[in-house]
């Protein structure tokens, strides 16, 4: 009747070693990696349901927003901006579906800023969250540098060669086999794979041809942002693979579902932590937003929340981690009093910028409706529909030679106005795009039709917002 694929379970057991909270970006990453080990009993929840067959066409990837696979967010009305839009809000697209936004999103391939990390580490003591540390896990994602396909055809077919056995860089000592996942671990920490979890494409379209001509005319570094430059301008890496989006779910979790530890509860909802004095050791969970469907499900080890930037703090506050205040105000047990849970979220607001071509690069909607298009895609994986949005991708430099600005070169954006205007929430009328007072933008999201849920988020400066409830309800409708 609902998801059948294998490893999707409808009542959880009672207890498992650890629990995932969120089956996004992250969840995808931590249940397949956790399932390795075939000791470890995984369960993972996610809020929403299987990704639709749509969600793999990258082009897409618009009409999934203010769908039933977004959590179809708004930010309150805005007072001193956002006029443009429709009720002064700004939609906040988040994925509800397996693979989360990581489902819903524009494929851009892109690592962090080398300055963010830094001062994560630094200043915030995120200790082990460094640069050089974190790239290690690009790194590994992709495979990089590790020659993959000559591993896999020398290592998988026949065992090493000899060459291979001396070198760091290919099958390693002694004849090895890929695990389930198609991993390998290796001593010395390095993982080679000849299967990377993840897939990048690098766009070389006329349209990124002509982004990096600018770029180098502006006498920006032209190069890989994900390698050798920290500002500039880059082809657009999109997560990519044979016309096909290959997010977290194709390249983590879908290869782990089916392992015998590892189960995967969809259409339900985490509502709170479960507390052994200060200690989380389970969830309580309601499926199917309806408060009768309710559980409990413990973890020997860990309870992991992976739900995202808005839900991984809502769940802690209603769990009673969060400001004293907050945590009065709804009569939430306190667990740990932390004025920061809910604080400093912050995200990219985009600003459109269009231009006419005088070349027909772009796209449009009957280029991509055109029977050679349909069937280049449908049958051989290629073609306009198979692209990302996304040709090139730019940081600039603003002040203190600190990367700040990015700039997005979109193939597709004046596609379908109707779209735009629907995802984004703008009126329709609006000539001049958006006010340029984003940086003033005071921000109160919350869902709309679901004002007995939570109030998400206010903003103090520049685009950092606090998440708030309006509720001691976490499921919405249930008050
Ligand atoms: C429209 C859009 C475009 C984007 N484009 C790009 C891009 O091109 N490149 C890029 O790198 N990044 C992009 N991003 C950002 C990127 O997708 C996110 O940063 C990333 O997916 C976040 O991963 P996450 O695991 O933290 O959260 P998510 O991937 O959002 O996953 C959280 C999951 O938790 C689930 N969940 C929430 N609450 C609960 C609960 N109580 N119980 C159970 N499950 C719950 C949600 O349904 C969701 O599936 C984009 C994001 C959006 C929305």
């Amino acid at each position: 009747m609902f998801a059948t694929s294998a490893g999707v379970i409808y009542r959880p057991d009672p207890v498992y070693d650890f629990i995932i909270v969120g089956g996004g970006t992250a969840g995808s990453v931590l249940a397949a990696r956790l399932s390795e080990k075939e000791n470890f009993r995984v369960l993972l929840i996610e809020a929403g349901g299987e990704e639709p067959w749509m969600a793999g066409i990258p082009l897409a990837a618009p009409l999934l927003q203010r769908s039933r696979y977004d959590w179809q967010y708004l930010t309150a009305p805005q007072k001193r901006s956002s006029e443009a839009l429709v009720d002064r809000q700004s939609a906040w697209p988040r994925g509800k579906v397996l693979g989360g936004s990581g489902t819903i999103n524009y494929n851009i391939h892109m690592f962090g800023s080398p300055h963010d990390f830094q001062t994560w580490e630094s200043e915030f003591g995120a200790t082990g969250w460094g640069f050089p540390e974190m790239k290690k896990y690009s790194n590994k994602a992709e495979c990089r540098r590790l020659r993959p396909k000559l591993f896999k055809d020398q290592c998988t077919a026949s065992g090493p060669s000899e060459q291979q056995q001396k070198s760091s860089d290919g099958c390693g000592e002694g004849p090895v086999k890929p695990g389930p996942s198609g991993h390998i671990r290796q001593p010395q920490d390095a993982v080679q794979c000849y299967d990377p979890p993840l897939r990048v494409r690098t766009s070389d379209s006329p349209l990124t041809e002509a982004f990096l001509s600018a770029g180098k005319e502006l006498g920006l570094p032209v190069g890989n942002l994900n390698d050798d430059i920290d500002y500039g301008v880059m082809a657009a890496q999109t997560t990519v693979y044979k016309g096909r989006r290959w997010g977290p779910t194709r390249g983590y979790l879908r290869p782990a579902m089916g392992r015998h530890n590892l189960h995967v509860l969809l259409h339900t909802q985490v509502t709170r932590l479960v507390w052994d004095e200060n200690r989380a050791v389970g969830v309580e969970y309601v499926q199917w937003d309806n408060p009768r469907l309710n559980g409990t499900a413990y973890a020997r080890a860990e309870v992991i929340l992976s739900a995202g930037a808005i839900h991984t703090p809502l769940i802690l506050t209603y769990s009673g981690v969060g400001p004293r205040d907050v945590l009065k105000k709804f009569n939430i047990p306190e667990v740990s009093s932390l004025g920061g849970v809910g604080g400093n979220l912050q995200d990219h607001l985009n600003l459109p910028l269009y231009v006419q071509l005088q070349k027909p690069v772009a796209l449009n909607p009957a280029k991509l409706r055109t029977i050679s298009n349909l069937w280049d895609y449908f049958i051989h994986g290629k073609g306009d529909l198979g692209r990302a949005a996304i040709e090139g991708v730019g940081v600039m430099p603003v002040a203190h030679s600190q990367p700040e600005v990015g700039v997005i070169l979109f193939n597709m954006g004046a596609v379908d106005s109707h779209l735009y205007s629907g995802i984004s929430n703008m009126k329709l009328d609006v000539k001049v795009g958006l006010t340029s007072l984003f940086f003033l933008l005071r921000l109160e999201l919350w869902k709309r039709n679901r004002q007995c849920g939570h109030r998400l988020l206010r903003s103090y400066s520049l685009t950092q917002s606090i998440i708030l409830l309006i509720s001691s309800s976490p499921i919405p409708n249930s008050c």
